[in-house]
């Protein structure tokens, strides 16, 4: 399956298939990316012990010169020392300007790696090879990033891909948690944006977890429409975008007072996807937007209930420093019917603790 990511002159593509790392030699080649220049790939160690040593075989094979770069794997190795190392392996292999980073990895090594290729020498080519379910999201929008001990994501920049080659065999030694997690973005793209997908996704839930090839590639596929049709119309986030981080306001305060170390980006969101439905009903939106919801997350083995040992205080003093707040009111992406969601910027903040409140008693 192929599928553009239509953004003017910064289109590129994204090719989703079992076994599409047999061509990728080919597929650069068609794409622009030279063999005169040395290439970068990046890489966790996860990754490495599966995929790697494929990838620079036939990379190699294909006349192209590679050096590798194999960070820790976790969210720690999105930092600005790792970036410098990543950077001083590129001025040892010698990347010049028209050398291209390839990130292979999950949304770590897509975020760490396309920084690299957004800022050495001010921008050089980059592309996506993700491993990881969550990765059909972070790999379309171009959005790059390292964190700072104070803030998630604050070092980064808008780089696009020249391609993204989603190989679905690559995702069979993905732990069944991580598959899991990434499967919660997928859920959220049918639930801002279509019915008729989600309805798909629950008859499928069973097929996609023990990761069925055809599922997979549909519901990538399906995914990664969704979101570039949303980042097309708002590549630089000033509007429409927002409606991404359904789930995303109770999530991320979630992760945050867990310490990043229990729940699963994925997870928390899905908890947080829960409390958006609940919101939405207590706005005046019909009830099966929530109880559809939370069958759906539950059809794929996803958590809907906060863990009881989380402080409700500490849960909502993380969201009051969320980026999405203002003025006393909290901005809330809330489902208004499955498939369509809208931005409202007055729910207020005692409806969300009393909604976190009972997500503790969710079953
Ligand atoms: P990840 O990259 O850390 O991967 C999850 C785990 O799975 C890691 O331990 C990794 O080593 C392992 N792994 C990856 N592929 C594997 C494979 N095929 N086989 C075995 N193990 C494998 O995490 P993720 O969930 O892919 O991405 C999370 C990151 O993505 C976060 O840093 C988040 O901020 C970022 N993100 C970015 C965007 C964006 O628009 N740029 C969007 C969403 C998320
Ligand atoms: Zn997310």
């Amino acid at each position: 399956k192929e599928l553009t990511v239509d953004l003017g002159e910064r289109s590129y593509p994204i090719y989703i298939g079992e076994g599409i790392l047999q061509q990728i030699g080919e597929l650069f080649a068609k794409h622009g990316i030279g063999k005169g220049s040395p290439l970068l790939i990046v890489t966790d160690s996860h990754v490495a012990e599966h995929h790697l040593g494929d990838v620079v075989s036939r990379l190699e094979e294909a006349g192209y010169t590679t050096t590798s770069y194999t960070v820790s794997a976790g969210e720690k190795s999105k930092s600005l020392s790792v970036l410098e190392d990543v950077v001083s392996a590129a001025l040892q292999a010698g990347l010049d300007r028209k050398s291209t980073v390839v990130a292979l990895g999950g949304g770590v090594v897509g975020d760490l790696a396309g920084f690299v290729a957004a800022s050495y020498m001010r921008g050089i080519r980059f592309v996506q090879i993700p491993t990881t379910i969550l990765a059909h999201d972070s790999s379309v929008g171009g959005k790059v990033a390292v964190n700072h001990p104070l803030a998630k994501n604050i070092i980064g920049a808008f780089h696009q891909p020249e391609l993204v080659l989603y190989d679905t065999a690559t995702l069979r030694t993905l732990p069944d948690r991580e598959v899991k997690a990434g499967l919660s973005e997928m859920i959220k793209h049918g639930l801002i944006w279509d019915a008729e997908f989600t309805a798909w996704l629950e008859e499928n839930a069973q097929k996609l977890v023990s990761l069925d090839q055809e599922a997979l590639q549909y519901g990538l596929y399906f995914g990664c429409k969704v979101k570039s049709i949303v980042v097309s119309q708002d590549e630089k986030e000033n509007g429409l975008r927002a409606i991404l981080n359904l789930g995303h306001t109770i999530g991320h305060a979630l992760e945050a007072v867990s310490g990043y170390n229990k729940l699963l980006h994925g997870e928390a969101i899905s908890i947080g996807m829960v409390g958006a439905a609940k919101l939405a009903i207590r706005l005046g939106h019909p009830e099966h937007i929530y109880t559809v919801t939370k069958r759906i997350l539950q059809a794929f083995g996803l958590p809907v209930s906060v863990p009881a040992d989380l402080d409700t205080d500490a849960i909502m003093n993380a969201m009051m420093h969320d980026k999405k707040f203002s003025e006393g009111n909290m901005i809330y992406i809330i489902p208004t019917e499955i498939g369509k969601v809208e931005i409202n910027k007055n729910v207020s903040a005692a409806w969300v603790r009393e909604v976190v409140e009972q997500l503790k008693q969710e079953v």
